[in-house]
C-alpha cells in the first residue's frame, strides 16, 4: 500500500502485508508507509480521547510522539533515539492542535511515549532545555522532583496527569496516563498519523529518522567530506570531535567537548566547504554568518543578533553555526596579547559562548578566519574556541586529490596528467579554489578549441558534438596560465 490510501482498514491491510513478506523473506529495509489522517468524520475525538488511542496502540515496536510541533519533535526524536530501549517500527504522531492546550502557544507540547514490558515510559523532547514536563498524580502538591526535562524519562503510574508548562493548572489536566486495558491500534491509526517500517537492522537512530522522514535513508544532498580534497587529518578531528558526539550521544555525555571550533589558514581553501559538509556528516543543522554582520549602526543590536544566533544554535541542535571573518570582531588590542575585551558586542559572544560550553546541547560554533594572529587571546581560550584546526595551502598530493574531486564527470582526453598538472599547480601556489577554476576555464578553453561555441550559436549543435568534448592538456595549461597572471 502506498501513501495516501487512507482507510478505515488500512492498518489490518499493512498488517497482513508484513506478515506476508516476512513470510516470504522479502527484506524492503527502509520501506516506509506513511498514513495521515485528516478527519473523516466531523466531530473529530478531543485531544484526551485521542491520546489514550495512542496509548492503546502501543506495542514493544512502537512510539507514541505528543506534538504540537512536529518538526521540532522529529529532531528532538532522532537525537534522543538511543534512549527509547525498544526497536522502533512504528511511530504515531498525536499533533495537538491550537488551543487544545491551555496556554499552548507558549508551552509547546513535546514529549514520547513507548513501552517496554508493563512499563509506559514517558520521555522529554522538549527542545527548550530549562523547560520541564511535569509528570504526577494531579491530587499531589507542586513538587519540582516530579519534572523530566529536555532528554528524561519517568515510567507512567495510572492517573498521571502530563504537563507541558511548569505548574498544573486549575482545570481538569487534558493528559491523563489512564493504564491502557486493551491493545488495540484501529482507533490510532484513524486518528492519529502513522509511519511504519516494514523491516530494520539497525536501530534506534536510523529507523527513527526513517520514520521522521517518511521516505529510504539517503545521504543528502550538499557537500560531504568526500568532496573535500587534501585536509585528511582535518576531517578526522572534525569525525572524532563532532560527528560521533553527535551521532552517539550516550558515548560522549559525561565528556567536556569543546563547542568551538577555530579554522584558520589562507583563503580559499577550504573552511567553509569543511563547515558545509560536516553538518551534512553530523545530520545536523547548519547556518552560516559572517561576522561583519553581527556590526550593526544601532546600539545594542549587535547583542540582540549574537544572542539570536546561539538561541537559534541551541534550538536547531544538533547544529552546525558557521561564523567567517570572525577576526572582524574579535580583533586583539594594540600590541597588547592579554587585552580584555571592553566591547558589549564581544563580551556578548564570549558570553554565550561560555554559556553553550557548559550545556550538553550539540550546538557546535566555527569560526573561520585567514587572520589567526590577529585574535585576541581570549577568543580563543579554552572553552571559548578551545580547538584551532589549520587549514593550509594544499601541497602537491592535496592539489591532486583537490584536482580529481572536481575533474568527476568532465570528459578529458588521454594526454592529461594529473601528476604533471599537480605539480605545477604546486609551484604556482593554487589554492583549493584556484584547481576548481582552472578545470572550468579549461572545459570552456574546449569548448572554444572544438568550434562549439559557434555551433551553438548558429543552432547546429547535435548530440555527436556533444561527445566530441574533452579536455585537453593543453587546455589545462592555457586555463592555468590565466589564474597565475590573475594571482600577481
Ligand atoms: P575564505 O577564507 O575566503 O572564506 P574558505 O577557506 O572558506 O575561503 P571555501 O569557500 O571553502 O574556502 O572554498 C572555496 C571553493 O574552493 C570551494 O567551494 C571549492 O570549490 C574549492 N575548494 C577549496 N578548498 C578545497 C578543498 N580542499 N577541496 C575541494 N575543493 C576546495
Amino acid at each position: 500500500m502506498k501513501v495516501g490510501a487512507v482507510g478505515i482498514n488500512c492498518g489490518y491491510y499493512n498488517k497482513s502485508r508484513n506478515i506476508k513478506q516476512n513470510r516470504n523473506h522479502i527484506i524492503n529495509t527502509n520501506r516506509v508507509d506513511r498514513v495521515s489522517f485528516k478527519g473523516f468524520f466531523n466531530s473529530e475525538p478531543d485531544l484526551s480521547t485521542r491520546f489514550q488511542y495512542g496509548l492503546e496502540a502501543l506495542d514493544d515496536k512502537s512510539v507514541l510522539v505528543v506534538t504540537s510541533n512536529e518538526k521540532s519533535s522529529n529532531t528532538m526524536l532522532e537525537f534522543y533515539a538511543d534512549k527509547i530501549d525498544i526497536p522502533v517500527m512504528k511511530k504515531y504522531t498525536l499533533l495537538v492542535k491550537n488551543g487544545e492546550l491551555k496556554n499552548r502557544d507558549d508551552l509547546e507540547a513535546n514529549f514520547a511515549v513507548f513501552k517496554k514490558g508493563d512499563d509506559y515510559n514517558i520521555l522529554s523532547l522538549s527542545d527548550i532545555q530549562i523547560m520541564g514536563i511535569l509528570v504526577a498524580n494531579p491530587k499531589e502538591e507542586y513538587n519540582s522532583k516530579n519534572k523530566i526535562f529536555s532528554g528524561e524519562k519517568k515510567v507512567l503510574k495510572d492517573g498521571m496527569a502530563i504537563d507541558t508548562g511548569e505548574v498544573f493548572y486549575s482545570e481538569k489536566p487534558k493528559l491523563v496516563f489512564n493504564t491502557p486495558v486493551r491493545y488495540y491500534t484501529a482507533n490510532a491509526e484513524k486518528y492519529l498519523a502513522l509511519s511504519t517500517l516494514d523491516e530494520f537492522k539497525d536501530f534506534n537512530k536510523r529507523t527513527i529518522s526513517t520514520l521522521n522522514s517518511s521516505k529510504s535513508v539517503e545521504p543528502k544532498n550538499g557537500f560531504r567530506f568526500s568532496d573535500i580534497g587534501g585536509l585528511d587529518n582535518i576531517i578526522e578531528t572534525l569525525k572524532k570531535y563532532v560527528v560521533r558526539p553527535i551521532n552517539y550521544p550516550q558515548v560522549f555525555e559525561n565528556i567536556r567537548l569543546n563547542k568551538g571550533i577555530l579554522l584558520w589558514g589562507p583563503p580559499r581553501c577550504g573552511k567553509t566547504l569543511l563547515g558545509k559538509a560536516l553538518a551534512n556528516e553530523a545530520d545536523a543543522k547548519y547556518s552560516e554568518y559572517n561576522a561583519n554582520e553581527f556590526k550593526a549602526a544601532t546600539v545594542g543590536s549587535s547583542e540582540a543578533t549574537i544572542r539570536k544566533m546561539f538561541k537559534n544554535a541551541v534550538a536547531n541542535a544538533p547544529s552546525i553555526t558557521f561564523i567567517d571573518e570572525i577576526d572582524s570582531i574579535a580583533k586583539k588590542r594594540d600590541g597588547s596579547s592579554n587585552a580584555r575585551f571592553d566591547d558589549p558586542m564581544v563580551n556578548q559572544f564570549l558570553g554565550c559562548m561560555s554559556d553553550l560550553e557548559k550545556t550538553k546541547v550539540p550546538a557546535f560554533i566555527i569560526a573561520a578566519t585567514n587572520r589567526k594572529d590577529l585574535l585576541d587571546p581570549a577568543l580563543v581560550a579554552s572553552g571559548r574556541f578551545g580547538l584551532h584546526l589549520e587549514v593550509p595551502m594544499p601541497d602537491e598530493k592535496g592539489l591532486k586529490q583537490i584536482f580529481n574531486i572536481h575533474i568527476k564527470n568532465k570528459p578529458v582526453m588521454e594526454d592529461v596528467s594529473v601528476d604533471e598538472l599537480a605539480k605545477m599547480m604546486a609551484s604556482h601556489k593554487f589554492n583549493g579554489s584556484d584547481v576548481a577554476e582552472a578545470i572550468t576555464n579549461a572545459y570552456f578553453n574546449a569548448l572554444e578549441r572544438l568550434g562549439m561555441f559557434e555551433k551553438m550559436d548558429s543552432k547546429t549543435f547535435t548530440y555527436a558534438d556533444l561527445q566530441k568534448i574533452a579536455i585537453s592538456k593543453e587546455d589545462f595549461h592555457l586555463a592555468m596560465q590565466k589564474i597565475v597572471r590573475q594571482k600577481i
